[in-house]
């Protein structure tokens, strides 16, 4: 995927954040040494036959990064600037996230270099059959559950599903996640991630006294995880969302949005920018907003050693992945900015996808009440676990993330010990 610092190998960020830890909490060479590797890589190169009659070559990558603790769990992305080594990243993070939450899953990724706005529905269909059945060895609800990513969603998840059955000559629907109600697909999924996200934001509140009701809130990114995040904090927490921002722009009102409204009119014209009564910011700016928490919903690289000085919130809650360089969190913790990292604040929808997958094998579904009661479970435990650690140990909360979610990883590859 595009990175603002190209420079940046993601799967040399991956091992050094894994070094720091080993280092934290003293994990031996050899276990080190487990945890840099990925399990399990495969590269496809297969054809798909386009539109015009033509054929075209694909390259697509399935990496199960470590299932010591559970099948692999990681979404499927199609972009122009798909890598190995990106995928790896993402695999570990995918083992980190699961792991922070505590749910029986590794992590994996998978990608195909592609460019899904210059394709059609019929040539994408096929590619993801195409690709569904080169990597079908791997994948399976006991192994390796693939999910959207970016530029794949529900329908891509319901090719993979039905190519998938079609090989096994019965209906597996848990072999995917994020998939439609009407194929397996879990109430409350749409909204995990935002949901996530706000019930976090509320247990750290309260560990610093602060207030959510009538406090401000300062988005970036008004998409799923963004707009979801505003609408519960607004509506189940009485928070004030002064300011958001799209890919066109920013907003921002004093006394807060109606986000409902806000979502209403990007709906009908494409963008947040416009909506009456608000002023006109710029994307720099709702970083920069005076507001109690910022919640980074878009792009990875956004907070950084230029801006990070600029930063008011006193919650940073990493709706989005990798949304802050390591030279900028240093920034944050001297300033005593509080960062919900993103391996916690936005695992809502690994979490929910768990639920979609729970009861897929179980052939029994819960009511939307269900899982967000259970997501919250979840969400409030994890954050308990990450500040219990970072209070601990005196480090911030991505440390503290990244250290109990590779303590759990090396527990359980301890215990289960080497196999033969
Ligand atoms: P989305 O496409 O629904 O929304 C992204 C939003 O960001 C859009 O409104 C877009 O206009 C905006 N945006 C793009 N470039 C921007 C820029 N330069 N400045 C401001 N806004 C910009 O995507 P999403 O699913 O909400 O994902 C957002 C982030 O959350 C990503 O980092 C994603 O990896 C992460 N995330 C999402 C989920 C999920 O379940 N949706 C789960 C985990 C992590």
């Amino acid at each position: 995927m595009a990175n603002t610092e190209s420079s940046i190998n993601p799967f040399e960020t991956a091992k050094q954040q894994i070094d720091i830890v080993a280092d934290l909490i003293g994990i031996n060479d050899g276990t080190r040494e487990v945890l840099k590797h990925p399990k399990r890589e495969l590269t496809v190169n297969f054809p798909v036959r386009m539109d015009d009659g033509s054929y075209r070559v694909f390259t697509g990558h399935r990496v199960q990064y470590n299932m010591a603790r559970g099948p692999c769990k990681g979404g499927i992305r199609y972009h122009p600037q798909v890598s190995l080594d990106e995928v790896r990243a993402l695999a570990a993070w995918m083992t980190w996230k699961c792991a922070v939450v505590n749910i029986p899953y590794g992590g994996a990724k998978g990608g195909v270099i592609c460019d899904p706005k210059h394709m059609s529905k019929g040539e994408l269909e096929r590619l993801t059959r195409r690709y569904t059945s080169e990597i079908s060895s791997i994948i399976g609800p006991e192994m390796d559950i693939p999910a959207p990513d970016v530029y794949t969603d529900s329908q891509t998840m319901s090719w993979i599903m039905d190519t998938y059955s079609m090989q096994k000559g019965y209906s597996v629907p848990g072999v995917v996640t994020g998939k439609p109600l009407s194929l397996g697909g879990s109430e409350g999924r749409g909204e995990a991630t935002g949901r996530g996200c706000a019930y976090v934001i509320r247990e750290s509140a309260k560990d610093l006294g602060l207030r959510v009701k009538n406090g401000t809130v300062a988005i970036q990114g008004f998409g799923n995880a963004g707009s979801v995040a505003a609408n519960i904090l607004a509506e189940e927490q009485g928070a004030k969302i002064v300011a958001v921002s799209d890919s066109k722009g920013g907003i921002y009102k004093a006394d807060g949005f109606n986000p409902r409204a806000v979502e209403e009119h990007k709906r009908k014209t494409g963008s947040v920018v416009g909506f009456p009564g608000a002023k006109a910011i710029s994307n720099e700016e709702v970083l920069e907003t005076q507001a109690d928490i910022l919640i980074p919903a878009a792009l990875e690289n956004q907070i950084t050693k230029k801006n990070a000085d600029k930063i008011r919130a006193k919650i940073v809650a990493e709706a989005a992945n990798g949304p802050t360089l390591p030279e900028a969190d240093t920034v944050l913790f001297q300033k005593k900015i509080t960062v919900l990292p993103d391996i916690l604040a936005n695992a809502g929808g690994v979490t929910v996808s768990y639920f979609e997958w729970a009861q897929d094998i179980q052939g029994f579904f819960w009511p939307l009440a269900e899982v967000n009661n259970r997501l919250e479970r979840v969400m409030v435990q994890s954050y308990n676990d990450v500040h219990k650690v970072a209070t601990e140990r005196k480090v911030h909360n991505r440390t503290a993330a990244y250290v109990l979610a590779i303590q759990r990883v090396v527990d359980a590859i301890r215990i289960r010990g080497i196999y033969p």
